[in-house]
């Protein structure tokens, strides 16, 4: 399945330049994966001006039709979730579980939930104005056009594939520029959205490298949505705002985890593993930091060195997978090094294991500060650091320490202290007694504040985002507006008097 993509190459065209083509190997094993061509920065604008002839048939089918090809994907989608999640892990090195159950099974319901709500999503709102009411006033959510997605290597399909749905519910054609460590998932995700009857023009493919992407926004696109490291988001809204056209960015994260005393300590310890090593920790909102109460900070930090002394790391049956690409292996491990030459302790793991696969073990550390590149850089790595606070106030100054605002995390059994901590953070997304997975859940609007992001995924949020709206504004009752010309004094104050009596009665 992984071989039979339209655009890898054979082997006799082999002696072009190496940024013409796109070369893995598999992050678990180091075994070579399948070459891919990539897109000549000049042939991107024919892909975009093809998309946007098929978002005129595909605007057209209306809501009812969309609703039925978006299904027959989900249902294609859930039939293969073994076939496509084999792809997934074999590109990306995660373990299969997590390929299928935090990758593909996502966009399903994601499809689905749009499928079912665009069109009351996206009917018109109307908006009342009291001063006004002799108008008819609403809002209409038109397609943008093509959005334009530049997606990262750690969600292979559930990033690219969402955004792509999102914008098909939404009645936009879109054009993906899929990482250029990742991008035999997007084609294979390609390759079912056609099966299902989504128009092959309709969704464009673009692999390549940094260029493909920026020829992406240079290529008439309407919109782009950007997932990615905050330096390249900061020039995809540059080359935007050149343009003039919207972007949605979502960027990275150092999200902390505070557990309080109180807090059902087994429960919170297995959860911050599990949100720290998923995706061997390279999860935009994987758990970065952890402050813990000083009263239970040993028994904390004990059970959670216990329980990652247990992960199974490897290919196969594991619990953590292969670090994606070889430069990420390096940032974890330059970080690492520097915490331990800086005086912290690692508590289990701190290596790179040897061998063909690219793995760094699960690694807990303490006596960090706030100083280390550990605490204040994203690592997006299997690592751990752990903090003992003295005081929530503490907590949350420690927790608030950072440029980035992805998520953030609070362990209490008293839910309603939990939610006053957990409204103190600065964060898109705050769980009590939980991490990581709303993502996952397609009701729940996601995004950054600070410098992990701007603009929404998922949710109603990000459908309209995806969307051009306009205002129609039709007059109710014939009145000829005072203020027409020519002014006259008497005119001014009638109107100023008589917009403050309505505005008191209004208080
Ligand atoms: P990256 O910024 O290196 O690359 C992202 C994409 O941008 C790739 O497809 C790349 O080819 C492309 N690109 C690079 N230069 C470009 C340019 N000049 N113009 C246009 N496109 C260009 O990021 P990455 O290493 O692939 O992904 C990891 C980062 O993504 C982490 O920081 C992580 O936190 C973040 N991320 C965020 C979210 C979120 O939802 N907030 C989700 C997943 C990942």
């Amino acid at each position: 399945m992984i071989e039979a993509n339209a655009v890898s190459r054979s082997p006799s065209t082999r002696a072009r330049a190496p940024d013409a083509v796109i070369r893995n190997t598999e992050p678990a094993t180091g075994a070579p994966l399948p070459e891919i061509e990539v897109m000549p920065a000049q042939e991107v604008r024919g892909v975009v001006a093809r998309a946007r002839e098929a978002q005129k048939g595909w605007a057209a089918l209306g809501f009812g039709e969309r609703r039925r090809r978006l299904s027959a994907f989900k249902n294609l989608l859930m039939d293969r979730a073994d076939e496509v999640g084999a792809v997934v892990h074999r590109e990306n090195g995660k373990p299969l579980f997590e390929a299928i159950t935090h990758d593909v099974v996502p966009v399903a319901m994601l499809t689905s939930y749009y499928a079912r709500k665009a069109k009351s999503i996206l009917r018109d709102r109307r908006i009342a104005a009291p001063l006004f009411p002799h108008k008819r006033s609403y809002v209409r959510y038109e397609p943008r056009g093509v959005i334009g997605v530049i997606a990262p290597w750690n969600f292979p399909f559930s990033l690219p594939v969402g955004e792509v749905v999102t914008a098909l519910a939404a009645g936009n054609a879109v054009v993906v520029k899929p990482s250029e460590f990742t991008p035999l998932v997007m084609l294979e995700g390609k390759k079912l959205l056609v099966e299902a009857g989504i128009p092959e023009d309709l969704v464009g493919v673009v692999p390549g490298f940094g260029p493909t992407g920026a020829a992406l926004i240079e290529s008439g696109v309407d919109m782009v949505v950007f997932i990615g490291s905050g330096a390249t988001g900061r020039k995809i809204a540059a080359a935007c705002g050149e343009r003039l056209i919207p972007c949605v960015l979502e960027l990275g994260g150092k999200d902390p985890a505070i557990v309080c005393a109180d807090a059902d300590l087994e429960k919170a310890a297995r959860t911050v593993v599990f949100g720290a090593f998923a995706n061997s920790g390279q999860v935009c909102a994987s758990v970065e930091r952890v402050y813990v109460d000083r009263r239970i900070a040993e028994p904390f930090t004990a059970r959670v060195v216990e329980l990652a002394k247990g992960l199974r790391q490897g290919d196969g049956d594991v619990d953590v997978g292969a670090m994606t690409t070889p430069a990420q292996l390096g940032i974890v491990r330059r970080q690492v090094d520097e915490a331990v030459a800086q005086g912290a302790k690692v508590l289990t793991g701190g290596h790179a294991v040897e061998g063909k696969g690219r793995f760094f073990e699960p690694t807990v550390l303490t006596d960090v500060n706030a100083g280390m590149a550990v605490m204040r850089e994203e690592t997006f790595g299997p690592v751990l650091p752990i903090v003992a606070y003295d005081s929530e106030d503490d907590a949350v100054r420690l927790a608030n320490d950072t440029t980035y605002g992805l998520n953030a995390y609070v362990f209490s059994k008293d839910r309603g202290r939990a939610e006053r901590l957990a409204n103190r953070i600065e964060a898109g997304t705050v769980m009590v007694n939980d991490v990581l997975y709303t993502h996952g859940v397609p009701e729940w609007p996601w995004g950054g504040v600070k410098s992990s992001g701007i603009g929404r995924t998922h949710g109603a949020e990000a459908l309209r985002e995806m969307c051009r709206m306009r205002h129609v504004n039709v007059e109710r009752v014939a009145v000829t507006p005072p203020w027409l010309y020519p002014y006259r004094d008497s005119v001014r104050r009638s109107l100023v008097k008589a917009v403050r009596t309505v505005m008191r009665l209004l208080d």
